[in-house]
């Protein structure tokens, strides 16, 4: 399992000539096996973190490490092959292909890097639907799911490569008290496989079941919990 370091991270966007700050030196480590809430008011830069450590954005002052490996130090195809292979991403939106099948959506990740075996993968998103409850919905189209419903649908085709650390922003911001639960649980049983798990959130009750809660605030990280 994988642990995930940033090191004095900086970073800042310039608009109408005015420059803005919006990371400021931050640094943190995530340990395999645990989660962790990252919360804060809107605009304050929780996403620009997530995606600087998720290996999207290069465009930053500090380091971001992979175990051993500094990812700064990597040209574009490794990156995007560390990215593919090690993290997850559960977006904001839950952004689903109208015209596939939700199975082909889920296999989406697996096209790109190494070649996978297609039985072991059509074996892999059953096992992973299973999990999460859309066993039934494998050859439905998004547009017959549910606002919940799509939401699991993101979460299984970010796990499918079976990525060490999860990357959640808003999880389940379009989710209601039940499926934001469930949504919850699953990435709890993912921390519990010993996975990383990073989830922004505004919402203090799926904050409170995350073992670490950090508070964003002028570009640092304020240790809550
Ligand atoms: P959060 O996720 O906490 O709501 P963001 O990380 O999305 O906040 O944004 C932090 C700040 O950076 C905001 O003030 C936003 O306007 C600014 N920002 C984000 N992305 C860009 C961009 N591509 N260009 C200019 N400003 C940006
Ligand atoms: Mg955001």
């Amino acid at each position: 399992m994988v642990k995930l370091t940033g090191v004095k991270l900086s970073k800042s966007f310039s608009q109408h000539g005015q420059e803005q700050r919006v990371l400021w030196d931050l640094s943190l480590a995530l340990t395999p096996g645990t989660m962790t809430a990252l919360i804060g008011p809107s605009g304050i830069g929780k996403s620009t973190l997530l995606n600087i450590l998720g290996l999207l954005d290069r465009d930053y002052q500090g380091t971001v490490s992979l175990d051993q490996t500094v990812t700064n130090d990597l040209n574009d195809r490794e990156l995007a092959h560390l990215r593919n292979s090690q993290i997850g991403f559960v977006l904001q939106e839950a952004l689903l292909i109208e015209r596939l099948t939700v199975r082909k959506n889920i296999l989406l990740p697996t096209i790109y890097g190494d070649k996978q075996d297609k039985a072991v993968l059509a074996h892999r998103v059953q096992q992973l639907a299973t999990q999460i409850g859309i066993e039934t919905l494998l050859d439905k189209y998004p547009r017959q799911l549910s606002g919940g419903q799509k939401q699991r649908v993101v979460l299984a085709r970010a796990l499918i490569n079976d990525p060490d650390i999860i990357l959640a922003d808003e999880p389940t911001g379009s989710l209601d008290e039940q499926n934001a639960a469930s949504v919850v649980a699953l990435l709890a049983q993912l921390a519990a496989q010993g996975k990383t798990v990073l989830t922004v959130t505004h919402d203090h009750l799926v904050a409170e079941q995350h073992q670490y809660i950090f508070r964003m605030a002028s570009g640092q990280l304020v240790k809550e919990r």
